[in-house]
């Protein structure tokens, strides 16, 4: 929710740079894994086994799809590991394509199914990490909600939730908040930065929800991006969290994780979300979306991921991106991981109960 052209930018490059770190690691037992690879056990796939050890002759017999995923000369980073896949790997898949518009052509080797059976078994692993994720965002309603969506922007979620209490408790409607005097509002949201910019999104979007939808937020996506300052990103996650109606958040974490784990080759945020898409059933969609993100906020960093201290580490083609020492990798850790505050100021009861310690009010940490 915080992703902004400048923000991705400097991440997409420090990803970009990142592989540079591993050259020194160590080629993976290939011949244990390829053959996994082979059967759809393995959770590394064979694009990332044949690509890490090719050497440049062979890897320029690819495919250019395969030597795009994995030139010759990108250094070998350190596999997965194959010995630590259990047999829950052979789990039987069922509704293995949803009906979408994409169905994205599994990366190098790796055949479809097995794919679909890698993503979801990523997600059931996740599920088990964070079985208490939630939307990082404060609200009691959809209008609170696509506010504080929509100031979330170029901001951690932290920030808003420190900020709408005061913004909600004056203007608790679409109609006050169409009416609010402009630089009262900017005093209000000065906290999450380009305020005067954000006051004039919210105040243009209260007063499109007072003229166009009698004042209430849509529940349809159609609907909810015409609505200024509101895109696909924004509507799926009023749709998923206010309305129950399911929807994949492509953010900046999203982005990383999906393209670390050989969901999918895409860039383009939509493409993501209907490659990605298509390997869950659609009733997966919002949880998903929660369990990525958690995952990249906590763990899965941009920069320095705490591979070390990854729990899905068996399943990830990318492990060895980042710090792998369990005592270093540990130290990376964020929020209730980490042993720190959330996000949230009133996180859910399933996050306290898992030890999650609400967040401090604006000023006071
Ligand atoms: S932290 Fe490392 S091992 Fe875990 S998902 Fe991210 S890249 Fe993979």
């Amino acid at each position: 929710m915080t992703a902004s052209g400048r923000t991705s930018a400097r991440k997409a490059a420090a990803e970009k740079a990142a592989p540079a770190k591993t050259a020194a690691k160590k080629a993976p037992a290939k011949k244990a894994v390829a053959k996994k690879a082979a059967s759809g056990e393995v959770a590394a796939p064979g694009r990332t086994a044949a690509g890490r050890t090719a050497p440049a002759k062979a890897a320029a017999q690819k495919t250019s799809r395969a030597a795009k995923a994995a030139p010759a000369k990108k250094p070998a980073r350190k596999a997965a590991h194959p010995e630590a896949v259990s047999k829950k790997a052979t789990v039987a898949v069922d509704h293995v394509a949803p009906a979408t518009t994409l169905a994205p052509k599994p990366p190098g080797n790796e055949t479809r199914t097995a794919l679909v059976r890698r993503a979801r078994r990523i997600n059931r692993e996740l599920a088990e990490v964070y079985p208490y994720a939630h939307p990082e965002l404060d609200f009691e309603n959809p209008f609170e909600l696509i506010v504080a969506t929509v100031l979330s922007a170029q901001t951690t979620d932290l920030r808003v939730n420190q900020t709408t209490p005061a913004l909600f408790a004056r203007y608790p409607t679409p109609e006050d908040l169409a009416a609010a005097n402009p630089e009262e509002v900017e005093e209000i949201l000065r906290p999450t930065g380009f305020f005067r910019a954000k006051t004039k999104s919210v105040i243009g979007l209260s007063k499109a929800l007072v003229e166009e939808f009698g004042g209430e937020v849509p529940g349809r996506v159609e609907d909810l991006v015409k609505l200024p300052g509101v895109g696909r990103k924004t509507a799926f996650v009023v749709l998923g969290n206010a309305f129950g109606r399911p929807g994949i958040t492509v953010d900046t974490h999203f982005q990383r994780l999906v393209r670390r784990w050989q969901w999918t080759d895409e860039t383009d945020p939509d493409k993501i979300e209907a490659a990605v898409g298509s390997l869950f059933p659609k009733s997966e969609w919002t949880m998903l979306s929660h369990h990525v993100i958690f995952h990249g906020r906590r763990i899965c960093h941009a920069r320095k991921p705490a591979c070390g201290a990854c729990p899905i580490a068996p399943l990830c083609p990318a492990y060895g991106e980042g710090e792998t020492d369990p005592e270093k990798a540990k130290k990376l850790l964020k929020y209730e991981k980490g042993g720190f505050p959330g996000q949230r100021l009133k996180p859910p009861q399933a996050y306290l109960d898992a030890g999650g310690i609400p967040a401090p009010p604006l000023g006071a940490g």
